[in-house]
């Protein structure tokens, strides 16, 4: 986008604040630059060239969770996301690539260095340094080492042919996510039995790029769209009917960006739509299961699939319209706002008095395991299909929920 595009996008906005009340930075540090309305104005002035990126205009823009509340509450219909992202590149742009940004998420995005890092993060926390570490003054630092404790290192799914139970000729493609994988590789293994024994072969391409979402939002759209067509070519080359997801964020990126040549699925949405006599009798489940839904998960369908459990109580997580703080690298960007508005959720999930917290995004998953387990709380967090592989007997039970 450029910044006449950028422009003529935000020249929709008339300023009506219809978006204030919705934007959970807003509710939180009651500044108008804070704020949709605010930041809005604040990229107008940075394409028409009227303020540098300097710390005073970046600090409000990071403070931005990409949640897209705002955009719902919207009467003109302005396409925030899509300013913010071309504001952030403009940024990028003009201060030269910002190299350290660009370093941290290219070790996000790639599996081997996550992995080697992951290995290197359990032994310095064998070893006792980082104890050490946790001294230090840098919240950022801080954060970093308490979800650091979520990953998995040597457990991330490989790629392959993953046979169906019995031989059925159907076969789909799974997009594991690169922090996904290295964070969950539990949900993983337990999608893939489940595909399994509901007769899908499943593949898991090694081409499989990440879905760009993270450099999309922190200012880097070409190399998101340089991920997005090497997903474009090599689902173009694929056998399989759909493309299933396990994280919303990545889906909701898939989507837009229109990165698959074959239809894109969310697991859940792709069990819901068998047909129902593929699926066995599930298991009672007598406890409360409270349903978080990501931001990214429009139209989340986690309840109605949950429902086929039965004797279990499904509840929605109060102000589920409000972000749980986790927006991807924002947790490791801005930890404060980030842990404020997490503390929320367990408070809510306090409330509820649920045993179970479902979400069906990675970035929601690990913050809410860190808090709650923080907060003492014996509340499991698990993807919605986790569930319902426990209740058919499958093998959730061994997910390791290390915090
Ligand atoms: S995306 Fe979310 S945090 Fe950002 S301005 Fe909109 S509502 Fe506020
Ligand atoms: S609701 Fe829409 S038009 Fe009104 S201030 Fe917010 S972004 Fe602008």
């Amino acid at each position: 986008m450029t910044p006449e595009q950028l422009l003529s996008e935000a020249d929709r906005c008339v300023k009506c604040g219809f978006c204030l009340p919705e934007c959970p930075t807003y509710r939180i540090l009651a500044n108008e630059a804070d704020s949709p309305r605010g930041r809005i104005s604040l990229m107008q002035a940075l394409a028409k060239g009227e303020i540098d990126p300097g710390a005073r205009l970046e600090i409000h823009l990071d403070r931005c969770l990409a949640c897209r509340a705002c955009e719902s509450a919207c009467p003109s219909g302005v396409n925030y996301a899509t300013l913010l992202s071309a504001s952030r590149a403009l940024i990028t742009q003009r201060k030269q690539g910002r190299p350290l940004l660009h370093g941290s998420l290219a070790l996000l995005v790639d599996p081997k260095r996550l992995d080697y890092w992951g290995r290197v993060f359990h032994l310095f926390r064998r070893t006792g340094v980082l104890t050490l570490a946790n001294t230090l003054p840098s919240a950022r630092l801080k954060r970093l080492l308490r979800l650091g404790r979520q990953l998995k290192p040597g457990a991330s799914v490989k790629p392959g042919l993953y046979p169906a139970t019995l031989p059925t000729g159907k076969l789909v493609r799974l997009f594991t996510g690169c922090v996904g994988n290295q964070m969950e590789p539990h949900l993983i293994q337990t999608s893939l039995r489940l595909l399994s024994r509901l007769g899908f072969a499943v593949e898991i391409p090694e081409a499989q790029r990440c879905c760009g979402a993270l450099h999309r939002h922190n200012g880097y759209p070409d190399e998101a769209d340089g991920y997005c067509e090497a997903n474009r070519r090599q689902t173009g080359k694929s056998r399989a009917q759909t493309l299933i997801t396990l994280a919303s964020a990545c889906h909701l990126e898939l989507h837009e960006h229109r990165a698959s040549r074959i239809p894109v699925t969310s697991l859940t949405d792709f069990l819901l739509d068998l047909p129902l006599k593929a699926f066995p009798p599930l298991k009672p489940y007598t406890g409360r299961v409270a349903i978080h839904v990501p931001c990214s998960s429009q139209g989340d369908r986690s309840r109605e699939l949950l429902q086929r459990i039965p004797l279990a109580e499904i509840v929605a997580l109060a102000d589920n319209g409000v972000c749980c703080g986790a927006a991807g690298s924002y947790m490791l960007s801005q930890p404060t706002l980030s842990i404020a508005l997490g503390s929320a959720k367990i408070e809510h999930l306090k409330n509820c008095q649920a045993d179970i917290l479902v979400t069906g995004n990675t970035g929601c998953a690990m913050q809410f395991r860190q808090l709650i387990a923080e907060a003492g709380l014996e509340i499991r967090v698990m993807h919605p299909v986790e569930l319902i592989a426990r209740q058919w007997g499958g093998t959730s039970d061994e997910v390791d929920q290390t915090t």
